[in-house]
């Protein structure tokens, strides 16, 4: 009786997941209570955090040089402390901007941070990568960052930018685990979890370890990559619930045949989709140059914006829910994660069809 919840995040679970929590929630292993009412210090749930990050490092292929942090305050937080962490007062930091992601990224570290906007899709209503030899690096940037996938405009890098020396810091949030991902190209990947990773609640940094070794700005113990490192991602109490959904979704991930059998899964969902959209002679449009079109979150536009609430009714009729777009963008967007069936997207395209056959 689930529906096929294309929501853009927090976003659908794999359903074997929520079952095994459903299952183990009264009593863990025996223990007598739940693991969400353990001590994050004791053993059962140090175990449950020391068993998701192997199998973070296994599912993403993480060498030894980087550490993972499992961390609170999403993304966003992450986008402020790694000025904090990583750069001294004022220094230089290079930002290519392809959407409403990228632009938030900016505003976290304006008042740390001399930021330069390198590339900017915006002018083109970001609906394409800016060509890589316009962009304006600086040579003594701290780190050049960009948004991997940006999860409302629907635009994907497809390719990791060479930015020479200056250290690549990224934003996966919404794209990680997807496909397989050289990590030793980048300086720092981080993402909150409610996309491909699990619930909402945790965030995940994934950072070459001398880079820790920079001296940043004066902070708290809290806002400190060091320090958390140093505590195994406890210095206060961490959201264990999610640490521990997020654990059964990468043992999910692993068990389904990792990154590569999801690249081919993401890449097939994606193609179904594209498809109906373009031979639909107008009817659905979607604006992204196909270059720098996204596997994970596809925002389109039915050609009469007064069909828009037919459209979504029908759908949640149908069992095919979230496909609102952004209020940004306004229109639908179909948001397919890894935990997103491909029968839920056959579904989708069948009802797209349909659904311009009695309308067009
Ligand atoms: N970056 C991207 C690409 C996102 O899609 C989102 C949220 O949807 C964020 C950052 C913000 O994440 P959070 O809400 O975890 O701070």
């Amino acid at each position: 009786s689930r529906a096929f919840n294309f929501a853009a995040g927090p976003a659908t679970l794999p359903e074997p997941v929520l079952r095994q929590a459903q299952e183990e929630l009264m009593d863990w292993h025996g223990v007598g209570a739940s693991i969400v009412e353990l001590s994050h210090r004791g053993p059962e749930f140090m175990e449950v955090a020391a068993q998701a990050e192997a199998d973070l490092r296994r599912l993403v292929s993480i060498p030894d040089d980087y550490a993972v942090l499992f961390l609170q305050g999403g993304a966003t937080a992450q986008q402020a402390l790694m000025a904090l962490n990583f750069t001294s007062p004022g220094q230089r930091v290079d930002y290519v901007v392809t959407g409403h992601w990228g632009k938030t990224a900016l505003k976290q570290v304006r008042p740390y941070c001399d930021v330069n906007v390198a590339a900017d899709g915006e002018p083109g209503g970001f609906r394409d990568i800016p060509g890589r030899e316009t962009w304006k690096l600086s040579p003594d940037a701290a780190y050049v960052h960009y948004t991997a996938n940006e999860t409302i405009h629907g635009v994907e890098f497809h390719d990791i930018p060479d930015v020479g020396e200056v250290p690549l810091f990224a934003d996966f949030s919404s794209s990680i685990a997807s496909e397989p991902l050289d990590v030793s190209r980048f300086g720092l990947i981080y993402g909150g979890a409610q996309k491909n990773l699990g619930p909402v609640g945790v965030a995940v940094v994934i950072v070459r370890r001398d880079l820790l070794e920079r001296a940043g700005q004066p902070r708290a113990e809290i806002l400190d990559y060091r320090a958390h490192l140093k505590g195994d991602s406890m210095l206060n109490t961490p959201p264990t619930w999610n640490w521990y959904l997020a654990g059964l979704v990468f043992k999910w991930m692993l068990a389904e045949g990792g990154v590569e059998e999801f690249a081919r899964r993401n890449a097939r969902k994606a193609g179904l989709l594209y498809d109906v959209i373009d031979h639909s002679g107008g009817f659905y449009r979607n604006d992204v140059a196909v270059a720098a079109r996204s596997r994970m979150n596809i925002p389109f536009f039915l050609h009469d914006p007064s069909l828009d609430a037919a459209f979504l009714e029908r759908a949640a009729q149908n069992g095919m829910i979230s496909l609102k777009g952004h209020r940004v963008l306004g229109g639908m967007r179909a948001s397919i994660y890894n935990a997103m069936p491909e029968a839920g997207v056959q579904a989708l395209a069948t009802f797209m069809r349909d659904f311009q056959q009695r309308n067009g």
